[in-house]
């Protein structure tokens, strides 16, 4: 494909000299046969301007000194109105033999070769794409003519060549062997050629049909447009396609170059996603497209303008693909690396094929069909580019069903632990539930039993069963309301206490003080002979340490507990305070562990969720000692250890909840040690206070 030749050409022809005046040696064909004759090496050359010069002007004497010798090189004028005169001499030494006179740039409008006859005569015979196929004197692709030359004979030819296009004047003879022989070459590189073509065309179609990218479409439209331009230039297209539309094929040329670059643009922009990389090399490929649609428009208006439309088109096109392409690559888009060495490659052999036309390079098969191997080259790496493509989506698709995959299962994990949280809070208020219902029952029954005896005593009173003044029964009956009052009393505390609604007086004050506090309890024990005991293990420093608590609310938690261990001790029993600091209490434990393996247990919990220091205050008695089943329960609401003696110690089992709220208030905790018949240990701790907000608060 010459899509840049005009400019290169003129170059070439500078660099090289070109045409000079004076005048060239004959065409001699001797007995170092070669078969080819390369014509335009041995040629003179005249500008018509005017187009106005007959055969019988340019072989006068007078304007044939005007001629002048092509010394180098394919001579080529880009677009010019003017017509061009080409006279060479061939020198036959050989015996009398039919050649053939090829012009091997099939896009020429008109060529019309003057052979010699007898005289100063000469036929004239007819080319060039305006002459319907059918009337040519050979039916080649390219402009042929059969000469008959005699034998040691040498004849003058004319050559008149005009084009609305670009103008290559190479004229090349061929003896009738070497030019069958040419054309076997040829064609079986032009079926590899499109035959490659076609199978990429079928493959995209196909790939288009399944994937639905837009991008396959603009590739194999863009295949089409470049093998049609090729065709067109290499004459096939004449030959086979529209051999009755001269006028449709002199135009076909330029429909087939704007339409690879509206192609090309389009593939490139929709391709790369060149609007994610490269905003405004977006747009310009957008005019690009526009402007390709354009000339396609103005071709059918003015064949000269889309012309010299579709060459400043394709002169846009190239640097502004290259420039695209790079710019993508280096913002990571790596399909753009194919992209780039596609049209490198298609630019470079572009480059040659023109070079060597211009006579700069060799001119051989290779050289000759350098573009379009080019154009193979390129083709084949934009499907290489666009099957890296299907590689990417198919890694994407694996990702994004890999992802979903992930997303199901965390999906499933998160329903899973949903559930379960559910059912827990299903569980928690069922127990609620439960333990309202429970609490209710139990109400009813501590309210309930004591009201019905008292209803019993006054009833029996009343109706003279006994006698009302009876001291005795008065005594029971005043007993039975004072239980009912501290039920009442209880219930109310722990109501707010769990709900959050009891108020605390909390104050500062020093351990030392603490322990005079604690001491004040010995009154409340020795009712029944027991002995008490305060045992403090602090030390001077200590003692200085500050509490922060509520010391009203701490006296009824050692009420509770000591009456608690006043109960179930028998009498001359020992009740003892013990006060230590926490973790001299766990060092102490920890000497007698394995005593109880599971207080063991959830002391070291109670020790790793333990921060800052605290105080242990431990009451213990050699009382009846509780068992281990009631042990983990004791802290509950209603919950007695020993149902069976209900009346004989009137307890209600509010007392160590209420306790367990309060040390829960102030950030200690509460548990308890116990052994059947050898007493009961109750530990709770708190917190010293350091001074930080929120700690001890
Ligand atoms: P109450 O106020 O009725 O005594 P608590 O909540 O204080 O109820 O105690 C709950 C249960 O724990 C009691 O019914 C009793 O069985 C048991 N208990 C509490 N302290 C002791 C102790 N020092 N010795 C033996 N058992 C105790």
């Amino acid at each position: 494909m010459k899509r840049i030749p005009s400019m290169i050409f003129l170059l070439a022809i500078i660099i090289c000299g070109g045409i000079v005046n004076e005048a060239q040696a004959s065409i001699v064909i001797n007995q170092e046969k070669t078969g080819k004759y390369n014509i335009y090496e041995n040629m003179e050359i005249l500008e018509d301007r005017e187009g106005k010069l007959t055969i019988n002007d340019v072989s006068s004497p007078t304007i044939s000194k005007q001629f002048k010798a092509n010394n180098k090189g394919i001579p080529s004028y880009g677009y010019k109105s003017s017509v061009y005169w080409m006279r060479f001499e061939i020198d036959n030494q050989q015996r009398t033999e039919r050649y053939i006179l090829e012009f091997p740039y099939a896009p020429h409008d008109s060529i019309t070769l003057y052979e010699p006859t007898v005289g100063n005569e000469y036929t004239s015979l007819y080319g060039g794409d305006l002459l319907p196929f059918s009337e040519r004197d050979r039916k080649h692709r390219h402009v042929t003519f059969e000469l008959t030359l005699a034998e040691k004979e040498t004849s003058t030819y004319y050559v008149r060549i005009k084009s609305e296009g670009s103008l290559q004047l190479s004229v090349v003879l061929w003896d009738e062997e070497a030019f069958s022989e040419k054309g076997l070459r040829e064609y079986l590189l032009f079926g590899i050629y499109y035959g490659a073509t076609l199978v990429m065309v079928a493959y995209n179609i196909f790939l288009y049909s399944s994937l639905r990218l837009r991008s396959y479409l603009w590739y194999v439209l863009l295949i089409f447009a470049v093998s049609m331009t090729q065709l067109t230039l290499n004459g096939f297209a004449y030959q086979f396609l529209w051999p009755d539309f001269p006028w449709w094929n002199n135009r076909s040329i330029v429909f087939s170059i704007a339409l690879s670059n509206l192609a090309g643009a389009l593939f490139v922009n929709k391709f790369l996603e060149v609007r994610n990389y490269a905003r405004v090399w977006s747009r310009i490929l957008q005019v690009l497209s526009v402007l390709n649609m354009g000339i396609i428009g103005v071709l059918l208006l003015s064949y000269p303008l889309a012309l010299h439309l579709v060459t400043l088109s394709t002169i846009l096109f190239i640097p502004v693909v290259l420039t695209t392409t790079i710019l993508c690559w280096k913002r990571g888009n790596k399909a753009a690396r194919f992209l780039f060495f596609a049209w490198f490659i298609f630019l470079l052999t572009g480059l040659i094929s023109s070079l060597s036309d211009a006579g700069i390079l060799p001119l051989n098969i290779y050289t000759r069909h350098a573009s379009l191997i080019g154009s193979l080259i390129e083709m084949i790496l934009l499907s290489l580019a666009l099957a890296d493509r299907v590689k990417i989506i198919q890694m994407e698709k694996e990702n994004a069903e890999r992802a979903t995959l992930l997303l199901n299962e965390e999906l499933e994990e998160r329903v899973q632990k949903r559930t379960e949280e559910l059912q827990i809070s299903t569980e928690k208020l069922l127990s609620m539930e439960r333990s309202r219902r429970h609490l209710l029952s139990n109400i009813s029954h501590d309210l309930g039993t004591p009201m019905t005896s008292i209803q019993g005593y006054v009833k029996a009173m009343l109706d003279g069963v006994i006698e009302p003044c009876d001291q005795n029964y008065l005594g029971i009956i005043y007993e039975k309301t004072l239980y009912v009052d501290r039920l009442i009393q209880d219930l109310y505390d722990l109501s707010r206490l769990e709900a959050k609604q009891a108020s605390f007086y909390m104050n500062k004050g020093k351990v030392g003080e603490f322990i005079q506090f604690l001491n004040a309890f010995e009154v409340d024990v020795t009712s029944k002979n027991i002995v008490f005991q305060l045992d403090s293990k602090l030390s001077q420093n200590q003692n200085q340490w500050i509490l922060y608590l509520d010391l009203n609310r701490i006296r009824q938690v050692m009420a509770n507990l000591l009456s608690n261990a006043v109960k179930y001790t028998k009498e001359n029993g020992i009740i003892s305070l013990e006060v230590i600091e926490f973790e001299d209490f766990y060092k102490k434990y920890k000497e007698r562990q394995g005593h109880v393996e599971e207080i063991a247990v959830s002391l070291e919990k109670k020790v790793n969720s333990h921060s800052g220091k605290s105080l242990v205050i431990g009451v213990h008695d050699n009382g009846k000692g509780i068992d281990s089943e009631s042990l983990p329960y004791i802290f509950d609401r209603f919950y007695r250890a020993d149902a069976e003696h209900y009346d004989t110690y009137r307890n209600a089992g509010l007392g160590l909840a209420i306790v367990k709220e309060i040390i829960d208030y102030h950030h200690g905790m509460i548990w308890a040690e116990s052994l059947v018949s050898q007493g009961s240990s109750f530990y709770f701790t708190l917190p010293i206070y350091t001074g930080e907000p929120g700690e001890n608060k």
